[in-house]
């Protein structure tokens, strides 16, 4: 079975991110990237698959500027064995996304998809879902625990009020969560062979989709600055002002 992992390019969860001077969105010049951290949750599931004897080929997607090869190289270097580019300068929403991906999905004749529930950037948690729905496939979204056996997959879903055991037919995809897996890091030997490893570049043209966006940014705002924090003199202070002037109690 052929797993397929998408995996974005995002900015790097440890960068304190900036919003643009025009509001137009986040400062995107000489900001460090990385790949988002769900993908390479994904990524990690993927290889342990093959591992597992469960996968024989793992192949990781990415749609983005020439830069989003930087990121399927470390899907590589981490144990992935061959990459797809599709090549777009422009920002792309979950629904291109997800038809390209589907494009994908059918023309390497994938049985599943391991991918991220979310990407840091625009926090949309919605082309896994998107994708699902155009190929037809069972969804399984938030997991944190997966299990293949052979026509059905189980997997447990983080929900709010705790775990939700499910069982899918496959094909399927799945979406998952933090609690996944610790993803590996990838070892100097594994960096050199991982440059020898293909990667695919394909256009937005050849696979045939409209990417003409659905949604208009009207205005990216920073979150309020947080007040200063005032130290009390005494237990009782406390709870009287938790009481009568945050009125939280
Ligand atoms: P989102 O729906 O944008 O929060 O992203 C969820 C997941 O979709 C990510 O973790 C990736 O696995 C995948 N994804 C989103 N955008 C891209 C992209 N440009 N290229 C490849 N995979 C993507």
């Amino acid at each position: 079975m052929k797993v397929l992992v998408p995996v974005k390019r995002v900015i790097d969860y440890n960068v304190q991110v900036r919003v643009k001077s025009d509001q137009s969105g986040v400062e995107l010049t000489n900001v460090k990237m990385a790949m988002n951290p769900f993908c390479e949750i994904a990524v990690e599931q993927a290889i342990r698959m093959k591992e597992a004897g469960q996968a024989e080929e793992i192949i990781v997607v990415s749609a983005g500027p020439q830069k989003a090869q930087e990121t399927l190289r470390t899907a590589l270097a981490m144990g992935a064995d061959r990459g797809v580019h599709i090549e777009s300068d422009t920002d792309l929403e979950p629904l291109a996304v997800a038809k390209l991906l589907q494009k994908v999905v059918e023309k390497e004749g994938a049985g599943i998809v391991v991918m991220g529930k979310q990407a840091i950037d625009g926090d949309n948690n919605q082309t896994g879902q998107m994708l699902s729905a155009l190929l037809g496939w069972s969804q399984g979204t938030f997991i944190s625990a997966i299990e293949l056996n052979g026509d059905t997959v189980k997997v447990t879903r983080e929900v709010d009020g705790g775990l939700e055991k499910v069982e899918l037919r496959m094909p399927a995809v799945v979406t998952v969560d933090l609690r996944l897996n610790e993803p590996r890091y990838a070892s100097l030997p594994n960096i050199m062979k991982a440059k020898k490893k293909p990667i695919d570049v394909m256009s937005i043209e050849e696979l045939g989709v409209d990417v003409s966006p659905r949604v208009q940014v009207i205005k990216v705002e920073e979150p309020e600055k947080r007040k200063a924090g005032e130290i009390v003199g005494s237990v009782a202070e406390l709870v009287d002002k938790l009481k009568n002037e945050a009125k939280v109690i």
